[in-house]
């Protein structure tokens, strides 16, 4: 039987829920139990794959093909769970299903209502993650903030849960905030009380809160909480602001809430172990012998989540090469206006990432223009592998006018167009080639020196492809194709030869890659980029 943990969040969004409950399931784990999780989102989307990164950020895609909220990202980097279609519910999946049934005719007779019926296909999904995952405790994150109308349903699928899964399978954690006003010298715990008595209407009295706080709690603040919140002053924890993300399970595990928590279900289980993560993630990450600086040549660049696992990755190759990555964030369309020598002269690499449309897209293949030519260390990702075929294909094979006929789709040279099967598509949401697919990797290329095999499997979220109608011309002017999706002879890896580090790939790299185990595209790029400072 499966041990089931609701985590709510309070006072405000963004205090790092989806990182707290990677970070409660990643000390769960270190104490040898089996943890799974999964995001309920209160949106009516079906899925966030149809939503501007502006409005979402970054869409992260699982090895199964579904376009997830970036949470499952943090999950599945914190963890050894793997994340599947099943481990992310929205409200519009929610409805889709029992709108569905209904019309079918399953529910005759009756009148649909929020009570039972979507609290039940709520609460199925949660049960149909545990059978699947086998999990000894599933972790269910409930996105948005208690008092939103739009998560009731949810909080109540939460509430009904005691009495599907016995009160003592079920547990629930608060995160709030605990703020400091300055002018006062005060830490406050009005919003927290409030947040957590709006819980307890809903029926639900959290067993533990994770209190967001700049400044240490005092105890008596603790006790202050723990009286005024109904919660046990030792499950009062407190999780104040740090350099990395990665400390925060250490940050748990040091308030013993492993502890807390097992003795709640009645587990009993290995100590915890975290000395790995503590010695091969942490500490290396703060002993950086040097710093390198990368450029990120996106069209989403003022939103800090739009591109959440390429930063991340970037961060891993950091640990693993023990440098300190600097982000340099650029606009491509400031490229556009004053050039890549102004914005890119001083870096040492560049990554461009994938994207939709045709804004910044000039910006982006200039930038790699002066990345090849300069040889200064490149990766491109998705969009970032077409505009690198289409900056070779101009100014290296005489295409002047190379294009994706995404963004010019008369162009005389369509060197990335539509596969015929996509061509017919006519809905936007879940139509692209998304997911894993295999790929060969050719013998004696940049690609097998880095990945150290010739068969991998990557995840994809991209509706073009390069078109194998220039393949020999490009190949002729010195673009190797050093990776191949074999089943449809599709182009998956493409590099330069005699550039230090210019490698690009159709898929999506980063969302493999973990704090101990960087992804080898990005861990090979830091170190290209360390050896040319
Ligand atoms: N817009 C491009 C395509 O659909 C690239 C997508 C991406 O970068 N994820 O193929």
């Amino acid at each position: 039987m499966a041990k089931y943990i609701f985590i709510t969040g309070g006072v405000i969004s963004s205090l790092g829920k989806g990182i707290a409950s990677a970070s409660i399931a990643k000390i769960l784990e270190s104490r040898s139990l089996k943890v799974t999780l999964m995001k309920l989102d209160p949106y009516i989307n079906v899925d966030p794959g149809t939503m501007n990164p502006y409005q979402h950020g970054e869409v992260y895609v699982t090895e199964d093909g579904a376009e997830t909220d970036l949470d499952l990202g943090h999950y599945e980097r914190f963890t050894k769970a793997s994340m599947t279609k099943f481990n992310n519910a929205t409200t519009g999946q929610v409805y889709n299903t029992v709108i569905s049934r209904e019309r079918r005719g399953d529910y005759l007779g009756k009148t649909i209502q929020v009570i039972p019926h979507i609290t039940g296909e709520i609460k199925d999904r949660i049960k149909k993650v545990a059978q699947v995952s086998q999990a000894d405790i599933v972790l269910i994150e409930i996105g948005g903030t208690v008092g939103d109308i739009e998560s009731l349903p949810f909080l109540e699928a939460a509430r009904q849960f005691k009495l599907d899964a016995a009160e003592k399978n079920v547990l629930y954690i608060h995160l709030t905030l605990v703020p400091y006003i300055k002018v006062a010298d005060e830490i406050k715990t009005k919003p927290t009380q409030h947040s957590v008595q709006t819980l307890r209407e809903i029926g639900i009295q959290p067993d533990i809160l994770i209190c967001r706080t700049e400044k240490t709690l005092s105890d008596e603040v603790k006790e202050k909480i723990s009286l005024f919140c109904n919660v046990r002053k030792e499950a009062v924890i407190e999780s104040p602001d740090v350099a990395s993300i990665y400390q925060i399970p250490l940050v748990f595990k040091g308030q013993i809430l492993d502890e807390i928590i097992l003795s709640h279900f009645g587990l009993i289980s290995k100590p915890s172990d975290l000395k790995d993560w503590e010695r091969n993630v942490v500490e290396r990450l703060f002993a950086p012998k040097k710093t390198v600086q990368v450029a990120v040549v996106g069209k989403y660049i003022g939103l800090q989540d739009a591109y959440k696992s390429i930063y991340e990755a970037l961060t891993h190759a950091a640990i693993s090469n023990q440098v300190k990555v600097e982000v340099k964030k650029i606009d491509s369309e400031e490229i556009e206006k004053y050039g890549p020598e102004k914005l890119l002269k001083d870096l040492d690499a560049v990554l461009v990432p994938g994207g939709f449309g045709g804004r910044g897209i000039e910006g982006k293949i200039q930038a790699i223009g002066f990345a090849r030519k300069n040889k200064i260390p490149f990766l491109g990702l998705c969009l970032g592998m077409q505009c690198a075929v289409v900056d070779f294909a101009r100014h290296l094979c005489g295409l002047k006018d190379a294009n994706s006929t995404e963004f010019k789709p008369k162009t005389k040279y369509p060197v990335i167009s539509l596969l015929s099967e996509q061509k017919n598509v006519k809905d936007l949401g879940g139509t692209m080639r998304l997911g894993a697919y295999p790929c060969k990797i050719k013998p004696n290329t940049l690609a097998a020196r880095v990945y150290q095999t010739h068969q991998i499997s990557e995840r994809h979220r991209h509706r073009y492809e390069f078109n194998n109608d220039f393949r020999k011309r490009l190949e002729s002017k010195g673009m190797i194709f050093s990776g191949i999706y074999q089943k449809k002879n599709l182009v998956e890896i493409v590099e330069l030869k005699g550039h230090p580090y210019f490698i690009a790939a159709q898929f999506h790299p980063e969302f493999k890659s973990k704090p101990d185990a960087a992804h080898p595209l990005f861990d090979h790029f830091i170190r290209a980029a360390a050896e040319k400072k």
